[in-house]
């Protein structure tokens, strides 16, 4: 059996994470590496590796977590706006094999994102 990502760590409460909201979907925590003012997460508590790995059934879970992201938005106060960005596999920058929306904001984010 593979090993548990981190954040499947923070789901299962075996270490500990700053949780802003969870429902029996998702959960919802503050990046540890913060890359603006505001950077949280968006987590599915079902283990799903990568945008690759998504099933057709998935697309509600999915549905369910953007409409997060506008209530978790909300609560934060981004109300000029934030950048959501999710990150695939090697090329896309992606380093914990648990697909995740990155909410970022609270500054003027930049048109492209480098590297
Ligand atoms: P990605 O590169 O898209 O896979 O993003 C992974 C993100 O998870 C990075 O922004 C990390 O800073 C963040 N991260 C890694 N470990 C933790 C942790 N224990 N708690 C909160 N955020 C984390």
């Amino acid at each position: 059996m593979s090993e548990k990502t981190i954040f499947k760590k923070i789901i299962d409460g075996e270490i500990p994470a700053d949780v802003i909201y969870e429902d029996d979907q998702c959960l919802v925590f503050r990046d540890i590496n913060a890359q603006a003012p505001t950077h949280v997460l968006v987590i599915p508590k079902k283990e799903i590796a990568t945008i690759d790995d998504l099933a057709d059934e998935d697309a509600k879970l999915m549905g369910h977590l953007w409409i997060v992201v506008r209530d978790v938005a909300k609560q934060l106060g981004l109300t000029d706006g934030y950048r959501v960005i999710v990150n695939c596999k090697e090329d896309g920058g992606q380093e914990v094999p648990h697909i995740h929306l990155h909410i970022l904001g609270g500054k003027r984010i930049g048109k492209m994102v480098s590297g």
